[in-house]
């Protein structure tokens, strides 16, 4: 059988289309979603079950659907939690809604399209002569499709420094994927861990370390030693700005943020106000700049960008005021043993001098964003195959602005797109909930305006 669409991957963008999919496609339609996750639609965001492990974003802003804002809020509702448009819901309920919505969609009889789930990792692609792309499945099987969407999410990024370098003893004490939970389970209440990265993975981590009982220090390790701020409980109304009057360089472009923000009672309504208009901002930029904002701005942009809810803070804030949680600047460079422990050396920023972290566990927190396709078995070989290209900032797959792949050497009318944050190169902001449902769902637009007349004609026969 051939798919008119296949969907590989299996957390929210997968779902997100999906759900597109089916809202949009006739009944005659087939579609395929490949995912490996048993946690199907959670992904490594949704799958935590730990309450402080809350929403970034306030759940009015976080409808699967476009089209209906309130769905979440209303959902929440439903399910016996009384939140408002403007809180930020725990991450594990956001999961059990996102298969929900799924499963409402599916269970509609009338004129619904064909919905295969196929539990397996895809592991190849080739491109066929009935213009079609085929895929190779771990569990041995091939499917074929005439339309591909991409949802593979971003791998961790790589420790700096080669684990295989640390003694056999003390591997096992380094947590390279700290999204894989069960490590908690084998750390002692009094450990001393070392988290390496200060972003939105590292405050996860501390709070699911404290959940667990744990009473040791925590040493955070990372380039500028910078945590994200907090949102706060009545944000301030966003600043309108015009992003064709800023000034074409990054430079230039934070001087007149900064500027604006000091202007303001609340910097955080700058950083509102320019939160719609990102994309475009990104794609005035040449890549010089671009470059250059990942190389100097990137720290300071995540922490006023990316902010944790205003409870979270609050409790993070306090585990760093009485001296429990420490940051260290600088970068790693060096993991030896010493007797039992982890010796982490780096150098601290700005000078050529060594320092050392001791610790039991070294936990890689380095984040996501900048994992490129190298993490992607699948996406290393369909590069291989000029299938797809790399981004040349290193941020993913190159597609254009309708999020169709860019592969100048395919020859197949087999149309392939990706959707979430390996589109990061044509779009920066493209890594949250809002920007992805309003990707998924253009993307399925697209899809449907350009099937064929004859599929039109079959479906209307
Ligand atoms: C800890 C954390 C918290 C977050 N919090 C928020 C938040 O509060 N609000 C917000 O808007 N955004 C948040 N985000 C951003 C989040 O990345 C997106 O909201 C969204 O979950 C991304 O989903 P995705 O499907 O693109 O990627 P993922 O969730 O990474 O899913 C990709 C899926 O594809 C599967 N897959 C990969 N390769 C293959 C293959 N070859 N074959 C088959 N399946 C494959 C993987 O197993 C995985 O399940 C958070 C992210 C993280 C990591």
């Amino acid at each position: 059988m051939i798919y008119d669409v296949i969907v590989v991957g299996s957390g929210f963008s997968a779902i997100a289309v999906t759900c597109n999919l089916i809202e949009q496609l006739p009944a005659s339609a087939k579609i395929a979603v490949v995912g490996d996750d048993p946690g199907f639609g959670r992904g490594t965001a949704y799958r935590t079950e730990l309450y402080l492990h809350r929403l970034n974003v306030p759940a009015g802003r976080m409808s699967l659907l476009p089209h209906h804002p309130d769905d979440f809020v209303n959902w929440l509702k439903s399910h016996g939690r009384p939140l408002q448009a403007g809180d930020f819901a725990s991450r594990s309920d956001y999961g059990l809604y996102i298969r929900d919505t799924l499963a409402r969609l599916l269970r509609r009889r009338d004129g619904r399209c064909r919905v295969d789930f196929i539990r397996a990792k895809a592991t190849g692609c080739v491109e066929r002569y009935n213009s079609t792309l085929a895929f190779q499945l771990g569990n041995g099987d091939e499917i074929a499709g005439k339309n591909v969407v991409l949802c593979l999410g971003v791998g961790n990024a790589k420790l700096p420094v080669d684990p295989a370098g640390a003694p056999l003893s003390l591997r096992s004490r380094i947590i390279e994927n700290p999204w894989r939970f069960s490590w908690l389970r084998r750390v002692a209440l009094s450990d001393a861990v070392c988290i390496l990265g200060s972003g939105l993975t590292m405050i996860d981590q501390v709070l699911a370390l404290r959940a667990h009982g744990h009473n040791g220090r925590i040493d955070v390790l990372s380039r500028r030693g910078l945590a994200p701020l907090g949102h706060v409980g009545k944000p301030p109304a966003p600043l309108p700005i015009d992003v064709e009057a800023l000034p074409g360089t990054i430079s230039s472009i934070l001087k007149s943020l900064r500027e604006r923000g000091r202007a303001v009672d609340d910097w955080r309504s700058v950083m509102d106000g320019l939160r719609p208009l990102t994309q475009a901002l990104w794609q005035r930029l040449s890549s010089e700049e671009r470059a250059r904002f990942l190389r100097h701005a990137l720290p300071w942009w995540n922490i006023h960008r990316h902010r944790v809810a205003p409870e979270v803070f609050d409790r993070f804030d306090k585990l760093v005021s009485e001296g429990t949680v420490r940051f260290h600047a600088g970068f790693l460079k060096s993991l030896r043993a010493e007797e039992d422990r982890l010796l982490a050396g780096y150098r601290i920023r700005g000078t050529q001098d060594i320092a050392e972290i001791r610790a039991d566990w070294l936990v890689n927190c380095t984040g996501m964003e900048r994992a490129g396709i190298s993490h992607s078995p699948l996406l290393k070989e369909m590069s291989r195959f000029q299938l797809i290209a790399a981004d040349p900032l290193g941020l993913g797959i190159q597609v254009d602005a309708a999020s169709e792949v860019m592969a100048p050497s395919r020859i197949s009318p087999a149309r392939l797109f990706t959707v979430g944050a390996l589109t990061a190169g044509q779009f920066w902001e493209i890594t949250a909930v809002p920007d992805i449902r309003l990707q998924a769902k253009a993307v399925v637009e697209e899809i449907v305006a350009k099937r064929t007349i004859a599929e039109a004609q079959a479906d209307n026969s």
